[in-house]
């Protein structure tokens, strides 16, 4: 694990998209761009994986070559809070991005686990069953070093609230919880503000599922849209107009001294990476030259 923070985009770059390279090259124009994260994007995967054996190794060959951290979006098609049949296609689909991920030596498999159906206690059995599943599934494969990283979700009829998403990763063994800010300020319609807003997200993290936890977590962000039922669209790091302001995560991660993983989802992934980048490198040698 990196001993920084560490930023790179949700998918491919748009500049990089338009040299028509192979995937499995993102890992260098990322490195000569100063970024050191990718989420690989296996979002609309089904029941196989929609890459090559081969080409998967590729790109983590690469990734290690250029010190590019790897993880996985996995599919949007999946709903652990559904009947039996939709559960079970939906843990052939995780499965396969968890697959795909293992080729690539991808740490985590992002996902959302599903939509609310019965009530909330009955939904949240439901996704820990399939998740305690699919961890079986992994173990029986030899599958050690990806992590199922259920994601706090962005509207009101997503199961996914922070507490939901910290209980799934109490009750399954192999999970981390992917923490994604805009997703959080959005459902909560507009709730990150302030500082100490953050710092009770951390505190209750730190509370439930440990320090070690806090200090390398998955995050997502970008400035966000909402309505009424939560998120609505991504904007850039310019738009001010819109939260969640990211100077109160940066200035967190320097006064805490914590090592997270940034996955910019800004509709200019890469280039508002670099721009995350900056202002937390910022506070963290403020800090510094404020101590010595
Ligand atoms: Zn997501």
């Amino acid at each position: 694990m990196a001993n920084r923070p560490t930023f790179g985009p949700a998918g491919i770059p748009l500049a990089f998209d338009v040299l028509k390279r192979p995937v499995e090259d993102v890992p260098e124009y990322l490195h000569s761009g100063g970024l050191d994260a990718f989420e690989y994007q296996a979002v609309r995967w089904g029941p196989k994986p929609q890459m090559q054996k081969e080409n998967a190794e590729k790109l983590g060959f690469k990734a290690k070559e250029h010190d590019v951290r790897l993880s996985v979006h996995g599919s949007y098609f999946v709903n652990f809070c559904g009947d039996a049949l939709t559960v079970e296609a939906s843990k052939r689909r995780l499965i396969s991005c968890i697959t795909a991920a293992n080729w690539m030596g991808a740490h985590e498999v992002v996902f959302h686990p599903g939509f609310y159906s019965k009530s909330h206690e009955e939904d949240l059995r439901r996704c820990v069953k399939a998740m305690n599943e699919i961890v079986e599934f992994m173990k029986s494969s030899g599958i050690f070093s990806v992590s199922l990283a259920p994601e706090t979700t962005g509207r009101v009829f997503q199961l996914g609230s922070l507490d939901e998403t910290l209980t799934l990763c109490e009750k399954v063994e192999s999970t981390k919880p992917t923490v994604d800010w805009s997703h959080i300020h959005a459902r909560g319609r507009g709730k990150l503000r302030v500082i100490d807003d953050f710092r009770r997200v951390f505190n209750e993290i730190e509370r439930r599922l440990g320090t070690d936890t806090i200090k390398e977590l998955h995050c997502h962000y970008t400035r966000v849209e909402f309505g009424r039922v939560g998120e609505r669209r991504h904007h850039t790091m310019d738009e001010t107009e819109y939260g969640p302001d990211f100077e109160p995560l940066a200035i967190l991660i320097a006064e805490l001294d914590l090592n997270p993983v940034i996955i910019s989802e800004s509709p200019i992934l890469d280039i508002d990476s670099q721009k995350m980048q900056d202002i937390v490198f910022r506070e963290i040698s403020k800090r510094n030259n404020d101590r010595f």
